[in-house]
């Protein structure tokens, strides 16, 4: 009886501890998105058989003045839940347009080809104005929509709504391009492939993860392959972390690559010094 006792009060006071920390991180992000405390990190894509650069994904990191880098797996839900989506998501994009003009011009060699992907989420593509929002930073700065890719994964399009098949619909007449996240790991990868217009399909890095543990990997990704061709679409295969994974994916024939092989996500400066 004693211990049961205890026991209670000691989970009621560990849930206490969750939801004020909880309830903290909040409030911390709160004041991140006034005081914009945030950090896009660049990672490289390569063209899958000359392995030259073709491109990078923004990702986002939160700059703690005091925890230090904090991981969007961790910050984005609690962003997407308490209505801060919005207003990160302009800043990113907004920030990583800016990059892409800067890069564009003052690197010789990159101008027409370089792309920027930038992750979309749900709350983003269904508000009011996102297409024109996105078309007014296209224009501010003077980019070729077809170097802004929109990354999409499949959950974000299990609620979408007849809208979001009309914003999508736009961009993609307006020239964005637009990239299926984290392919294969959905419930419906290949409806959205017939309903939407994506051009770019990201293959969940699960896949050529898979390659050395079972033969299936391959064949899957074969597969993948294959469907992309047919459908005209482009691959990027993620998560290429090893030799053998480059060398699979080259023997099947995507289109690019990336992954912790080539570099991991770094800031602005580093990437410049790095790859351009
Ligand atoms: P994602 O879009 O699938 O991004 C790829 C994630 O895989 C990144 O994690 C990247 O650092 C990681 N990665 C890259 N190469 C490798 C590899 O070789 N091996 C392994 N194990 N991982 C690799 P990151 O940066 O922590 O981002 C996590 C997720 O957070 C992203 O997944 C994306 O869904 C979300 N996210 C990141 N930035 C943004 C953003 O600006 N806006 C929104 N809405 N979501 C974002
Ligand atoms: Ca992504
Ligand atoms: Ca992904
Ligand atoms: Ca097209």
């Amino acid at each position: 009886k004693e211990k049961g006792r205890n026991r209670a009060s000691y989970y009621s006071q560990s849930l206490h501890e969750e939801v004020s920390r909880r309830i903290e991180l909040e409030r911390e992000l709160r004041r991140a998105a006034v005081e914009n405390e945030f950090v896009l990190y660049y990672q490289p894509q390569v063209d899958c058989m000359s392995e030259k650069l073709v491109g990078a994904e923004a990702l986002i990191r939160w700059q703690h003045p005091e925890k230090g880098l904090i991981s969007p797996v961790e910050f984005i839900p609690i962003a997407e839940e308490i209505g801060l989506i919005p207003k990160i998501g302009d800043w990113v994009l907004e920030t990583a347009c800016a990059q892409l003009q800067r890069w564009n011009k003052n690197t010789a060699g990159y101008g027409d080809n370089f792309s920027i992907s930038v992750n979309i989420s749900a709350l983003e593509l269904n508000q009011q104005g996102f297409f024109a929002k996105v078309e007014r930073v296209i224009e501010q700065y003077e980019i070729s929509p077809q170097l802004l890719e929109l990354e999409i994964t499949e959950s974000t399009l299990i609620n979408s709504t007849p809208e979001t098949a009309q914003i999508l619909k736009a961009l993609s007449d307006y020239g964005i391009t637009l990239s299926l996240d984290d392919f294969g790991t959905g419930y419906s990868s290949l409806s959205q492939l017939q309903v939407y217009p994506f051009e770019v399909l990201k293959v969940d890095r699960s896949f050529v993860q898979s390659i050395e543990d079972n033969d299936d990997g391959a064949l899957f990704l074969e597969a993948i392959n294959a469907l992309a061709r047919v459908l005209g679409i482009k691959t990027v295969v993620e998560g290429v972390e090893r030799e053998t994974q480059k060398m699979w994916c080259q023997k099947l024939g995507f289109d690019r690559m990336q992954g912790y092989y080539f570099a991991k996500p770094m800031p602005t400066a580093m990437f410049e010094k790095q790859f351009l």
